[in-house]
């Protein structure tokens, strides 16, 4: 999933008194002159059609002088990708520019809050104690100018519930505003524990309504231990059951590392036994990322020595009828036998290979490095040869 951070921008001329403004990007010459006071023109070449609300000003664009006086945004190259349909924050105050949704990528993220009531080891987004009421409201105006028919976006913290009825708020104007899209919350689940609230998010009835929930052990104090917060597991687990009972589809995600890795046959056995309704389980590589990096010695053991117990688990799960994928994990470190649960996960502007990868013929189905892997990953990555990937698919 992408967050794009804010960047700065020259803003020539903005409305006296507007500190922010979100609007849709059009490249459309014969856009309805009604949309037009709403949206921004994005300026490369060719005519300029008036009324719009901004001019965002590609480098080398000139605003014909029948325009000046509009409000103008010149825009450096770094923002080459901004594109019709896209949704942007524009802060004239600060000078700077946020690309709220982009239109062309496959994910879509919004963080709603920084606030949090774990304080996990892994945690990519470090919790700020902070009021930020102001971004449910920036989401709220923004959900009305994406695509109709985007496939998915997401929602994640800090820890969304934390918003409390907001959240139901921003969940109802996404059954609304985009019916065809799907909508993956990211959560603790522990405001779950109150059947009230599971209660309320079901009667909703969004049409493909996710929550991601993280569970990192079949015992409770392994988990509180991650999350870093007493008597998180019971609540969790609550909360779960309640939002099944009340029809909310639900993934159970697990991050793979030193402190999950070693119950992770025995989580897989708990799952299927005791939680068999679940939608969906993600066992997720690590992604090198906020306080991951400072508990690095804590967190990080090379998956070719959990090898054996990811491959026990995703059979265990996979004989329960769960479905089960594998995330952001590398091919060459993990038993071929489970090859078929590992997806693609890591976002296109994010995925990276290393040059011990060269020549491996199974790149185009590896899910290959973040970034981050430049702070550590496994010394025994090597290339699958294509005689070994045609002899395992005949296994
Ligand atoms: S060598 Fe690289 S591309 Fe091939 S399986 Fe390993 S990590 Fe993936």
């Amino acid at each position: 999933m992408i967050t794009l951070g804010s960047r700065q921008v020259k803003f020539v001329y903005a409305p006296e008194g507007v500190t922010r403004a979100i609007v849709r990007v059009s490249t459309d010459q014969r856009r309805p002159l009604p949309l037009r006071r709403r949206e921004a023109f994005l300026v490369k070449c060719g005519d300029v059609p008036p009324g719009f609300a901004w001019y965002l000003l590609a480098p080398g664009a000139t605003l014909p002088a029948a325009l000046s006086g509009f409000p103008e945004v010149w825009l450096p190259e770094e923002f080459d990708y901004i594109a019709d349909g896209d949704v942007l924050r524009l802060m004239p105050d600060r000078s700077e520019l946020r690309a709220l949704y982009r239109r062309s990528a496959t994910h879509n993220s919004f963080l709603l809050t920084e606030r949090c009531n774990n304080y996990c080891l892994m945690c990519s987004q470090p919790p700020r104690d902070v009021n930020d009421d102001w971004i449910v409201d920036e989401i709220i105006q923004a959900l009305p100018l994406i695509d109709p028919d985007t496939t998915e976006i997401g929602f994640t913290g800090g820890e969304p519930t934390l918003l409390g009825e907001r959240l139901l708020e921003l969940v109802r104007a996404c059954k609304s505003y985009l019916p065809r899209t799907a909508l993956h919350v990211l959560t603790n689940g522990r405001s779950f524990a109150k059947e009230d609230f599971a209660e309320r998010l079901g009667r909703i009835g969004h049409p493909d309504l996710m929550l991601g929930i993280p569970v990192y052990s079949d015992l409770a104090h392994i988990h509180d231990y991650v999350v870093q917060a007493d008597g998180a597991y019971d609540e969790t687990i609550r909360g779960i059951i309640n939002l099944k009972r009340h029809g909310v589809r639900i993934e159970i995600r697990v991050v793979l590392h030193k402190q999950t890795v070693g119950r992770l046959a025995e989580l897989a056995s708990f799952l299927s036994r005791n939680l068999l309704f679940v939608d969906h389980v993600a066992l997720m590589g690590l992604e090198i990322m906020g306080f991951t990096r400072a508990n690095l010695d804590k967190l990080w053991i090379d998956p070719a020595d959990y090898r054996t117990e990811l491959r026990q688990a995703v059979q265990t799960l996979d004989r329960a009828r769960i479905r089960v994928s594998i995330y952001n994990a590398q091919l060459c470190l993990t038993d071929p036998s489970i090859w078929r649960f590992a997806r693609r996960s890591i976002s296109d502007w994010k995925q990276e290979y290393l040059p011990a990868c060269e020549g491996c013929s199974v790149m185009d189905r590896c899910a290959g490095f973040f970034a981050s892997a430049k702070y550590r990953h496994s010394d025994r990555i090597r290339p699958v040869s294509a005689t070994h990937q045609t002899l395992e698919a005949q296994r």
